[in-house]
């Protein structure tokens, strides 16, 4: 049994033993995170993974917990948190209206929208009120229609579990639809150097206002969820059509219901726990596929022990 508190002997982050992960997660379920570590930088980071490779211990990577559900059972082996860390920004440099601009892991897209707009930065505005952090928006390569993450993406920082620092162009991620083949689920990301148009200011903030107005009108942002379920199934149909079709709709299992907004939001109305939400997760699939044939694949993030 590995004695999670000897990690603080080694990193200079913060170590907090036992946490619920339902304070760290927007659906807000969740069991206990045995060890969380935040680490000061990517040293720190480097330490805890030497730490890590010693102590036999697998280790889980979080960055602000928006995709993410957590069984009830929690999580046993150490978790690194990208959230309130390694949050820098800073121009590389600007030739021909290009600005590259090298974001940290930690910081959170809403900020990031948001300087580039103040700022006339173009290429970013389809990101506009997806919540979650840099690292976690690559991982994910998280987007909407408009566009996602690797359409701005000139190259990945990113640490491996072996200690490995390396650094990839955007045609080496391996981006797919919600995917990214160059990062496994040790792979911590520390940056990413986004390339961005520098244009009319005006422009673009009105184009991330209506995209931010657009989703307060169709998305029940009032509520805890982690976004859209189930990812769009190949051939242009939707996965909130399907469910919609299938009368998920407003159904709940206790405190989780399919969003009566959205269909392909599951929503905590206050009292859920993770096997509700994992319950109606089942029965989204069961229902579609026993009505049009489709098998509802994840978009969500589910990790932890079953009690
Ligand atoms: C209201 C709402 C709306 C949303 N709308 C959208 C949307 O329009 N489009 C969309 O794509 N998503 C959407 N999401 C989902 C979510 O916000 C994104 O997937 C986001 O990019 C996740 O970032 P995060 O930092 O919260 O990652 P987490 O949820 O903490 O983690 C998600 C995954 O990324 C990995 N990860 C996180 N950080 C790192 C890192 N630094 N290095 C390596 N791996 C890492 C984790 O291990 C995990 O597998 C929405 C969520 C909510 C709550």
């Amino acid at each position: 049994m590995v004695d999670f508190n000897e990690l603080r002997s080694v990193v200079r982050g913060k170590v907090a033993l036992d946490v619920p992960m339902s304070r760290h997660t927007s659906m807000k379920v969740g069991g206990r995170c045995a060890c969380m570590f935040t680490p000061e930088d990517t040293d720190d980071i480097l330490r805890f993974i030497d730490w890590s490779r010693d102590a036999g211990q697998k280790y889980v990577v979080i960055g602000s917990g928006t995709n993410l559900i957590v069984r009830e059972g929690g999580i046993r082996c150490p978790a690194i948190r990208i959230k309130g860390t390694l949050d820098s920004m800073e121009i590389e440099s600007e030739d021909s209206g290009t600005v590259r601009l090298r974001a940290g892991a930690g910081m959170p897209v809403a900020g990031l929208v948001k300087y580039c707009s103040d700022s006339g930065l173009s290429g970013i505005e389809p990101l506009a009120g997806i919540p979650g952090t840099v690292g976690g928006a690559v991982f994910m390569n998280a987007g909407t229609g408009g566009g996602s993450v690797e359409d701005v993406i000139e190259a990945v920082t990113f640490i491996e579990r072996s200690g490995r620092t390396k650094t990839y162009g955007r045609d080496e991620m391996g981006f797919g639809y919600r995917t990214c083949r160059a990062l496994s689920t040790s792979s911590i990301v520390v940056s990413a150097v986004l390339a961005l148009k520098r244009t009319d200011i005006k422009r673009v903030q009105r184009k991330v206002e209506a995209l931010l107005q657009s989703r307060a009108a169709t998305q029940p942002l009032g509520y805890p969820s982690c976004g859209s379920i189930f990812k769009n199934p190949a051939g242009g149909v939707k996965a909130w059509k399907l469910l919609e079709e299938a009368g998920m709709r407003g159904v709940r299992i206790r405190g989780a219901m399919y969003s009566e907004l959205h269909s392909n939001f599951i929503v905590n109305t206050g009292s859920a726990v993770a096997a509700d939400v994992i319950a109606l997760i089942d029965a989204g699939i069961e229902k579609v596929r026993e009505k049009s044939g489709v098998r509802l694949e994840l978009e969500a993030v589910i990790i932890g022990e079953e009690v």
